[in-house]
């Protein structure tokens, strides 16, 4: 069955950059259907750390109040505990913080907000394929039917199905992480901080996400997701109570899985198609940027779009200015991911770079501030932070 009158856009995926590219695009007064796969809440393996960039773009999407409401944890800042060397404490500028949520609770504030500006939101439903039409997108194929729209929005995440119908798929992921996520109570007062501990083979990552629970990520690289196989629960578990600190933890669900992480896209845009959030790329969630990612990323498709609807226009060329943002905004940033999991993957070198940061506090919040969308790249090669990696 195919719908007679194409809607305007078709968003694929009620993630965080579904939803805000979908709320932004129906209050410029388009008419903008949503699906998802999934009924919410669904299960989302993720550390739940909004950056103080990211409550910035909720501010900006008119979501804050309606988070606060929620309830959320605090986040000043993130301290990491490489094995067996010096920790060292990052913290946001006195005037902003982070939040830590459960993505239940934030992805269905953010839907709900798209529902508000009048999207029309379909849970349940699949896309499986798209519609073509003189080599231009013209709609997506769900298990049930055929929908067309005027121009399609892949904001389907990691392993989206509309990229590599898009063929926008540069190579086969490859970074060989597992990540395992799970809730927990029992971890103690973690005083308004992410903590980030590093040893061999992989990390965990825990923070404070209100109500008594924290939230906890454990990583396990190359070899040692081999590890893990056919017993998530067993090896998260063990690799928790390493650490003395986390050793009253306990779990209160089952284990989350995913991995690989990397989704290394060659563009995002084509003919009648944008990707928005992880679906137009990924690296690695070590820095925790990818719910800013997603929102930012939501507010240059939306305005590019917007013009590209509004003249007729959703060509590839008419879409290219929010490709071209999407690099100067995001690129500086993805280049300081790769060198972070440079480090994380050599504890030698972690352990050197450690020690300089804990002897220099504000170093250390210059790097935190980078990591957290605060400040540029280039903000990390000014000389006067230079000189202080240096003496
Ligand atoms: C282990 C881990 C920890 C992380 N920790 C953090 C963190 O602390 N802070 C942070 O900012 N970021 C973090 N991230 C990254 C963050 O989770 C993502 O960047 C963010 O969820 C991206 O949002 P999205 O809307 O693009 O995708 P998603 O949130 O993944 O949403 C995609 C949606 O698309 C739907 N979908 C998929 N396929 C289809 C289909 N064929 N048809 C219809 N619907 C479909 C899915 O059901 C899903 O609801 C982490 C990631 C990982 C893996």
């Amino acid at each position: 069955m195919s719908e007679a009158a194409p809607r305007d856009v078709v968003v694929v995926g009620g993630g965080p950059a579904g939803s805000a590219t979908a709320a932004r695009l129906a209050d410029a007064g388009h008419c903008v259907l949503l699906l998802d796969r999934a009924h919410f809440p669904r299960p989302k393996p993720c550390g739940e750390c909004l950056n103080p960039a990211a409550v910035a773009a909720l501010a900006a999407l008119g979501v804050l109040g309606a988070v606060q409401a929620a309830g959320p944890a605090r986040l000043r800042g993130w301290r990491i505990q490489p094995h067996d060397s010096l920790a060292f404490s990052g913290s946001f500028p006195d005037d902003v913080n982070g939040f830590a949520l459960s993505r239940a609770v934030l992805d269905e504030i953010l839907l709900d907000h798209a529902r508000s500006r009048g999207v029309v939101v379909r849970m349940g439903e699949q896309v499986t394929d798209l519609l073509w039409s003189d080599g231009f997108v013209v709609g997506v194929r769900t298990r049930a039917e055929e929908i067309r729209a005027r121009l399609v929005v892949g904001a389907d995440g990691l392993r989206s199905i509309v990229v590599r119908k898009l063929n926008l798929l540069r190579r086969p992921p490859r970074l060989r992480k597992l990540a395992l996520a799970a809730h927990v109570r029992g971890v103690g007062d973690l005083d308004e901080q992410g903590v980030m501990y590093v040893h061999e083979g992989g990390c965990v990552g825990v923070a404070a996400v209100g109500d008594g629970t924290a939230n906890i990520v454990v990583v396990a690289e190359g070899e040692e997701a081999a590890h893990v196989a056919g017993n998530r629960n067993g090896y998260f578990d063990r690799t928790v109570r390493r650490y003395p600190a986390l050793s009253a933890a306990e779990r209160i669900e089952e284990v989350l899985a995913t991995g690989p992480f990397d989704w290394p896209t060659r563009g995002a845009v084509a003919d009648g198609a944008l990707l928005v959030g992880d679906a137009a790329g990924y690296y690695d969630p070590f820095t925790g940027q990818g719910i800013f990612r997603a929102l930012r990323g939501a507010e240059l498709a939306a305005g590019t779009a917007g013009a590209a609807l509004r003249h007729g226009d959703v060509s590839a060329a008419a879409l290219a200015p929010y490709e071209r943002a999407r690099r100067r905004g995001f690129g500086p940033g993805e280049r300081v991911q790769r060198l972070v999991e440079f480090f994380v993957a050599r504890p030698d070198l972690l352990k050197a770079v450690a020690g300089r940061l804990a002897r220099r506090p504000a170093l250390a919040d210059a790097l935190i501030a980078v990591t957290g969308d605060l400040k540029p790249v280039r903000s990390l090669l000014s000389p006067r932070v230079l000189a202080r990696w240096v003496f």
